[in-house]
């Protein structure tokens, strides 16, 4: 006989998103179950850079609306759960940098100088006097100008574990396949079927959640829906180990005419204690297609030219590739905000950015109350590690 499982809301992907809505959810009485292919955070999320952005960056170039937009509440939020004053308490969660710096050693400084005067970002971005310059900075042998950004960094690890610990029996492990999706007899995806040699059981919910980043699409045409579209944004990001690196988390604003940070820096540790400084930025995109000597050796050229003051020598350097995935609402237009959209029982979503994961749970969590989806009573009686492993949670890239 096939046994039968019952919840309210079945989640897919234990990235950042899936992981943020399993709590919320779970907070606000729902009874929610996630599902996992790989190990958690092994998607995006660890491989994210954790910068929580105010969007300023997005704002040199000219791809965001400017202070008006969700993002810039996105610091003060993250702040608010970090000091366990939001529905999320995050205290458990290290912070790399209270602060992330802009620096422009180029001839454009003039430029980003009338750039920022120019905007409505009062409050958002302040010059740094050089007598206030952090240690990083007053050892440099160049010129430039730094002003301090509203962003900080948190470590993804400890977000990861934060998020996992109080849900551990929730989270599980399965096979890529090895269900199918159930529709009933109005057309919604009602269940989830597992009907293999292993495992023969049956998950109902009242809604299914895709936050499976670059998943989704194979989510998608498994339960046959129509409207969701999703992108995928290649990136070439290169990391740098070496005991003797100092920690610096930056944004470098080179020649370009668009003001796009040229490099993004932001500093981690590996197992061993050993400072990695994990680059992105303009370096990662426009690595893309390049082997990994050719994108080593521009890397090492760029740090040489923005850092003469760091002696690189005794570092490794390393590189691989990693998709964005994020909705194509606008003909592969990057999108600014979080998205989901709702079809047959089933949302599809995708955070846009780490940043912007407590304002998806928000729309997520208001859409489903207003849908009436009412938490159910919990069974004492079902048990779904029974039948399910647990899922594993990923390391960085770095070890
Ligand atoms: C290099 C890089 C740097 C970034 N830096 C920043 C930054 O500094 N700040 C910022 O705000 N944003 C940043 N981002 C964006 C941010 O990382 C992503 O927006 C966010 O992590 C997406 O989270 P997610 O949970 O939607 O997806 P993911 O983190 O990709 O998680 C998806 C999960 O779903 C699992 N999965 C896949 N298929 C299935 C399936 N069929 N069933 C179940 N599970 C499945 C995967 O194994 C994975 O664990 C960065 C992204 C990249 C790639």
């Amino acid at each position: 006989m096939t046994s039968s499982y019952s919840t309210d809301i079945v989640i897919f992907g234990g990235g950042i998103a899936g992981l943020w809505l399993l709590n919320r959810l779970s907070n606000q009485g729902y009874q929610v179950i996630l599902l996992e292919t790989d190990k958690l955070g092994s998607g995006q999320t660890l491989a994210s850079q954790g910068i929580i952005h105010g969007g300023l960056k997005y704002a040199l170039n000219g791809a965001l609306s400017g202070a008006a937009n969700v993002i810039s509440d996105m610091p003060a939020r993250w702040r608010s759960a970090l000091a366990g004053e939001d529905e999320i308490d995050l205290r458990e969660c290290r912070v790399l940098s209270e602060h992330y710096y802009m620096w422009s050693n180029s001839g454009f400084r003039s430029k980003l100088k009338t750039f920022l005067g120019s905007k409505s970002l009062s409050g958002r971005v302040t010059a740094v006097e050089q007598r206030d310059y952090p240690d990083f900075f007053k050892a440099a042998t160049v010129e430039g100008v730094l002003y301090k950004l509203p962003d900080f960094v948190v470590d993804t690890n400890s977000l990861l574990d934060v998020l996992i610990e109080k849900q551990r029996d929730r989270i599980f492990r399965v096979q890529p396949g090895s269900y199918t999706f159930k529709r009933n007899e109005s057309g919604l995806v009602n269940a989830i079927s597992f009907n293999d040699e292993s495992m023969q059981f049956v998950l109902e919910a009242q809604k299914f959640i895709f936050s499976a980043g670059k998943g989704n699409q194979q989510l998608i045409d498994d339960a046959s829906l129509t409207k969701p579209k999703s992108q995928l944004r290649p990136l070439n990001m290169v990391y740098v180990k070496g005991k003797a690196l100092p920690p610096v988390f930056v944004h470098c604003i080179g020649d370009s005419f668009s003001l796009t940070p040229k490099l993004t820096v932001t500093s981690h540790s590996d197992a061993e204690g050993e400072t990695v400084w994990y680059l992105g930025g303009e370096i990662a995109e426009s690595g893309v297609g390049k082997d990994k000597d050719a994108q080593i050796h521009v890397a090492r050229k760029l740090l040489a030219t923005l850092f003469p003051w760091i002696d690189f020598d005794a570092t490794e350097f390393h590189c691989f590739t990693i998709d964005r995935a994020e909705a194509n609402i606008n003909n592969n237009t990057r999108p600014e905000d979080a998205y989901f959209i709702e079809e047959s029982n089933v949302l599809v979503a995708w955070p846009t950015k780490l940043t912007l994961t407590p304002n998806l749970a928000d729309n997520i969590s208001d859409h489903l109350v207003a849908s009436g989806v009412v938490p159910s009573t919990p069974s004492t009686e079902q048990n779904l590690s029974d039948v399910l492993e647990p899922a594993e949670i990923a390391t960085s890239r770095w070890g």
